[in-house]
């Protein structure tokens, strides 16, 4: 375990403005606020969903909702489960999903699909 406030020293990098050490993570330097360009790369790139992935799991798997499980609706995605479980309300799931597929461009942080 470690001891509460101690990072990692393989976390911390040097401000490019003023050289302060800092975490990897933090979106700016704590010092004099410079933006870190690791950290928002990071964000932007990683955090973001590919639609391509978004419509194959909606168009294959929609009744299960895993589509809205990858895009982080998790409420729409248990919905979806349970009428597919009541079996007479599962083609209700399916249609929901083909109207996502073809309506939903953003995912439930409202970051756009890749
Ligand atoms: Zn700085």
């Amino acid at each position: 375990m470690e001891q509460n406030g101690s990072i990692p020293t393989n976390n911390l990098q040097f401000c490019t403005d003023c050289g302060n050490q800092y975490s990897r993570r933090a979106a700016a330097c704590p010092k004099c606020g410079c933006p870190n360009d690791t950290a928002n790369a990071f964000v932007s790139n990683k955090g973001q969903k590919e639609r391509v992935v978004y419509i194959l799991y909606g168009f294959f798997l929609g009744y299960f909702g895993i589509h809205n499980f990858y895009s982080g609706h998790t409420g729409r995605g248990i919905a979806k489960i349970i009428l597919t479980c009541l079996l007479i309300t599962a083609p209700i799931a399916t249609l929901w999903s083909l109207v996502e597929v073809c309506t939903v461009k953003a995912d439930a942080h409202g970051v756009p699909f890749a």
